[in-house]
């Protein structure tokens, strides 16, 4: 069981500090081959090495990391000749490097920041773009774009490749290389998303890839087609090619328990070391969080503080914990005839057994980041469908147990078409909270359990049987005789529908 803390805020911290980390660990063994290190492995974080620098000394992976957070926080927004300008302080001016030298700068990197400059053109125009400008200089930069997206909530995929293309292509602007950041980036987004990491694959597999050309997504055909995960280690290579450490990034990930041995695995693969380490640094950093990295390498990072500061500073601008406060308190999806049709479907069941006035409705992943937003007392809640689209479902409900004792805890699909096209399109299950069980702690053991934790809620399970149910929405009535109530209210939708809603299955 991975120790993934889901309730977590996700702060910039974690996947920064977790990439930084991989680095410095990564950069004395740079270049390193594989069976070398096999027989003198990397199992701390040490100095010298291959650039003889200090331990704790990160490279530019790091520094070119930095300097885009930094132009977020000055610009307020993705302005690549700003980002461009602060590359050109790391390379000419030694700025966000850990001890105040630049090393380890990449061919393609070097030439397009000349090109800029010269002022021979906009930032996003002066990558390289030809087939063999594809190493990993822009892959290894990208993380702080996907923070950046995920806290605008920018969901359009045309609009997020556009965003990845440009931040690319300041340096790197062949379609290898931005397919390789949208790759990374989107993986990173369903991560932060709350998805369990091969639910997060899956969802990654299924993105629309329709704005690159067959040949470009084929060379990532092991990833997007296939499962990279599967792949013996002897056909994962560490060369700088940015699908190869793409490749060797999703692999360590895929088959990571923790962050400290896995970061540690990255590093002894050799060659590139400090940049496949450091991607995957980034997230296993944000999938395992900061407090699961060993304190003795948060204390050997050079500029530790510094890095912090600056992220918390970058999440200030995105508005992270607004973020958090404003979903509990808004709608989070737009349409107030969504909301209407709710609460309109609601009031109609419940007729004048209790006041409906003032309901707010949460989708199940806002909720999971937030249950101490829910109250303690009794009462009656409901899971609904806030699409205007029918449901569909599966039988693929990825970690969740679908046996107890010998039995099969997944309803028949027919089953539940059946019920669904019978039954009230709006309003999916309804559950009670009552006695010493609280509507928190009733939610909440009833959401664990969605999302794969061992919790004792298996009534209204079909509602896991849903595909996207972690969109559905969520709301809740505080009445004291909430056994009553749901008796009730289902006894009433039955006479209406001759059947239970589709996660109800009795009374
Ligand atoms: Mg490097």
């Amino acid at each position: 069981m991975d120790n993934l803390d889901e309730n977590r805020v996700k702060k910039s911290e974690d996947g920064i500090i977790g990439f930084s980390i991989g680095d410095a660990l990564g950069v004395p063994a740079e270049f390193k081959s594989r069976e070398e290190l096999k027989r003198y492995p990397i199992t701390d974080m040490i100095g010298d090495g291959t650039y003889n620098v200090p331990a704790g000394t990160w490279s530019d992976d790091t520094s070119m990391t930095l300097a885009t957070i930094d132009s977020i926080i000055c610009t307020k927004t993705i302005n690549c000749n700003d980002m461009a300008i602060k590359f050109l302080n790391w390379l000419r001016n030694a700025e966000y490097t850990a001890t105040n030298e630049t090393f380890d700068v990449g061919r393609t990197t070097l030439q397009a920041l000349r090109k800029y400059e010269m002022k021979l053109d906009d930032a996003s125009n002066c990558g390289e773009n030809n087939e063999y400008s594809n190493g990993n200089g822009s892959l290894m930069r990208i993380l702080p774009i996907a923070y950046y997206i995920y806290y605008k909530d920018i969901k359009d995929c045309k609009e997020i490749y556009n965003i990845v293309k440009q931040v690319s292509s300041i340096t790197h602007a062949h379609e290898i290389s931005i397919l390789g950041c949208y790759i990374y980036v989107n993986f990173v987004l369903e991560l932060l998303n709350g998805n369990e990491k091969f639910e997060a694959y899956k969802k990654l597999q299924k993105l629309n890839y329709k704005m690159f050309s067959n040949d470009t997504i084929e060379r990532y055909n092991r990833i997007l087609k296939y499962d990279i995960s599967n792949v013996n280690v002897d056909d994962i290579s560490t060369s700088g090619y940015v699908v190869n450490t793409l490749e060797a990034t999703m692999w360590l990930f895929l088959n990571s328990n923790d962050y400290n041995t896995t970061i540690l695995k990255a590093v002894n693969l050799g060659d590139d070391t400090d940049t496949v380490a450091a991607c995957t640094g980034g997230l296993l950093g944000l999938y395992y969080g900061i407090e699961s990295i060993k304190d003795t390498w948060k204390q050997t990072l050079k500029k530790y503080d510094y890095i912090i500061s600056l992220c918390d500073e970058f999440d200030e601008i995105l508005n992270l914990n607004n973020k958090a406060i404003s979903q509990m308190n808004d709608m989070t999806y737009s349409s107030p005839v969504i909301y209407n049709r709710v609460i309109g479907e609601i009031k109609k069941l419940i007729g004048d057994i209790s006041n409906v006035e003032n309901i707010k409705i949460y989708t199940i992943s806002e909720i999971k980041n937030n249950y101490d937003k829910i109250p303690n007392n009794n009462g009656v809640y409901f899971i609904v469908n806030l699409e205007n689209t029918p449901i569909q479902f599966t039988d693929d409900i990825g970690n969740i147990k679908t046996e107890y004792q010998g039995k099969s805890l997944l309803y028949n699909e027919a089953d539940l078409i059946r019920k669904y096209n019978s039954g009230d399109k709006t309003i999916l299950y309804i559950g009670k909270a009552e006695r010493e069980d609280g509507l928190r702690k009733r939610l909440q053991e009833y959401i664990d359990y969605g999302y794969g934790k061992n919790a004792s809620h298996r009534g209204g399970r079909a509602i896991w049987q849903i595909q996207n149910n972690k969109q559905l929405g969520l709301c809740w009535i505080e009445v004291d005789n909430s056994e009553k109530i749901e008796k009730q209210l289902l006894t009433k939708y039955k006479q209406k529908y001759k059947t239970f809603p589709v996660a109800n299955w009795r009374i």
